[in-house]
C-alpha cells in the first residue's frame, strides 16, 4: 500500500487542510523542501509557485530562518507563563512597521487572528453584523466561512463553505460586493448602527488578484469611521508579502485593527492581530470588557523566533525588490505570451503574487468579473505545468507566488512551459 492510501485510511481524505487534495494528484506525498523547490516520494523535483497559499516569502528552508528556529528550540520550551524577550521584540516590530498596529497579541493561525478581531468588534460597539465581501476568505471559523469562490447561482446570496453552521450566524454576516462603494454606502445607510465590523483583504488574493480601487478603500474607512464600526483589514496574505507594513502602508488607508500571518514568519504557524491600543486593551481590563484571548501555543518560542528572524532578512535584504521584479517580469511576459498566442488573459497581481485569468480584459475588479474566466483552461493547462514539475495549483482562481529563493532561470522555465501547457489545454 503507498503512504497516500495509508494516509487515506487513517486521515480522512487523507490530507490535514481542504484544497490539499487535488484531483489528479491524490498519490503525492511531499518527502523535502529547500528554495523554490519541492520533492516527491518518488523523487520528482517541483518548482513551488504555490508556496503552501503564501508563507515562504524567503524560500522553504531559509537558512537564517532555521538557524533562529534551531537556536530557540535548544534553548527555550514553552512554559505557558509570563512573557518571553521574542514576544517582546515581535511585537515592538510589528508596531513599528504597521501603520495601524499600536498593540499586538500573537496566535497560531490567521483564523484565530480573524476570530478575535471579529469578536472583539463585537464586544466593542455591542453590535450584531460583519460585512465581508465576495471572494474574500478569512479562515475557518463560522461568521466568515461563506462566499468565497461560489458558483454563480450562489453569488448574492448565503454561500456558507461547510454544512454545520448556524443560519443565524450566517444571518449576522453580510456579503457585499468588492469595489462598490455605492454598495457598501447603502448597506451603511441601511445598518450602520447594527455593523460592529467591516472584515477585508485589501487585496482578495484567495481569488487571485482583485486589486482595490482608491475610492472603495477611502470609502470602507469613510463608511466604518462614521458609524463607528471597526475597520479590519485581513493582511494575512498580503502582510510582509506586499511590504513590511502590510498593503495599508502602500495604499494609505489605516484600518482599525489588522490580522497577520502567513509570511511574518515564513511558514512557522503564527498569526496576529493588532491594532489601536483603545480597542486592543479590552483584550486585557477594559471597563465593560474584558474579551477573553488565549492559547496554549499563542506567542511560541519557534515561531516567534521564526518571525523574528523573518522581520530582520526582509529589512536588511533587497528582498521585496528582487520578488517585485521577478513578478514584473511574469506579469509582463506572460502578457505579451497569450497576446501572441491569441489566447484572451488578463495577467494580474501585485508584486509576488500572480494570476493569468483566461478571458477577455480589462482587469477583474470584483468577484462577479472572474465569472467570465475560462475555468477548464485556467485548471488544465496548470495540470500540465505540474506533469512538467512547475507547480501552481491547479485549482480555480488560485494565485501563484515568488519567493526570495526564485530566479529569472526559474522564470525562464516557468514561461517556456505555460506556453506549452496552454497550448496542449486548448
Ligand atoms: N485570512 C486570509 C486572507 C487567508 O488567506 C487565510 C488563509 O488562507 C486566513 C485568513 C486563515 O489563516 P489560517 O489558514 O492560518 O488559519
Amino acid at each position: 500500500m503507498t503512504l497516500a492510501e495509508r494516509a487515506r485510511r487513517v486521515i480522512p481524505g487523507g490530507v490535514n487542510s481542504g484544497q490539499r487534495s487535488i484531483p489528479g494528484l491524490t498519490d503525492l506525498v511531499i518527502t523535502r523542501t529547500a528554495g523554490s523547490r519541492f520533492w516527491d516520494g518518488d523523487g520528482r523535483e517541483f518548482t513551488d509557485y504555490h508556496a503552501a497559499f503564501g508563507p515562504p516569502l524567503l524560500g522553504h528552508n531559509d537558512p537564517d530562518v532555521a538557524a533562529a528556529v534551531a537556536d530557540a528550540s535548544g534553548r527555550l520550551g514553552l512554559t505557558g507563563v509570563a512573557v518571553t524577550e521574542g514576544e517582546v521584540l515581535l511585537a515592538e516590530q510589528l508596531a513599528e512597521l504597521i501603520p495601524s498596529i499600536e498593540q499586538v497579541l500573537l496566535t497560531s493561525t490567521g483564523s484565530e487572528a480573524t476570530f478575535h478581531a471579529l469578536r472583539l468588534a463585537r464586544a466593542v460597539t455591542g453590535r450584531r453584523l460583519v460585512v465581508k465581501f465576495q471572494g474574500c476568505y478569512h479562515g475557518w471559523h463560522d461568521a466568515v466561512s461563506l462566499n468565497v469562490i461560489s458558483a454563480p447561482d450562489r453569488v448574492g446570496r448565503h454561500d456558507p463553505t461547510s454544512t454545520g453552521i448556524l443560519s443565524e450566524v450566517l444571518d449576522a454576516t453580510l456579503v457585499l460586493r468588492f469595489n462598490d462603494p455605492a454598495a457598501l454606502r447603502q448597506v451603511f445607510a441601511e445598518h450602520g448602527r447594527d455593523i460592529a465590523a467591516v472584515i477585508v483583504e485589501p487585496v482578495p488574493h484567495n481569488v487571485g488578484a482583485l486589486l482595490p480601487t482608491e475610492e472603495f478603500l477611502r470609502a470602507l474607512r469613510e463608511e466604518c469611521t462614521a458609524a463607528g464600526s471597526v475597520l479590519v483589514f485581513d493582511e494575512v496574505i498580503t502582510g510582509f508579502r506586499h511590504a513590511l507594513g502590510g498593503y495599508q502602508a502602500i495604499s494609505g488607508v489605516t484600518p482599525d485593527l489588522t490580522t497577520l500571518g502567513k509570511a511574518i514568519a515564513n511558514g512557522a504557524p503564527i498569526g496576529a492581530l493588532g491594532g489601536r491600543a483603545d480597542l486592543m486593551q479590552y483584550f486585557s481590563s477594559r471597563p465593560g470588557g474584558p474579551v477573553f484571548f488565549a492559547g496554549t501555543y499563542n506567542g511560541h518560542p519557534l515561531p516567534v523566533a521564526a518571525a523574528l528572524a523573518t522581520v530582520r532578512k526582509l529589512r536588511e535584504q533587497p528582498v521585496h525588490e528582487h520578488v517585485f521584479r521577478l513578478g514584473d517580469r511574469v506579469r509582463g511576459e506572460l502578457t505579451a505570451l497569450y497576446e501572441r498566442m491569441g489566447v484572451p488573459a488578463v495577467v494580474t497581481g501585485y508584486g509576488s503574487v500572480f494570476v493569468s485569468y483566461f478571458m477577455p480584459g480589462p482587469a477583474p475588479l470584483s468577484y462577479d468579473d472572474l465569472l467570465a474566466n475560462d475555468t477548464a483552461l485556467f485548471v488544465g493547462y496548470r495540470r500540465h505545468l505540474v506533469e512538467h514539475g512547475i507547480f501552481e495549483l491547479p485549482l480555480n482562481l488560485k494565485r501563484s507566488h515568488l519567493s526570495y529563493a526564485h530566479t529569472d532561470a526559474d522564470v525562464d522555465r516557468l514561461l517556456e512551459a505555460t506556453e506549452a501547457a496552454v497550448r496542449r489545454t486548448l
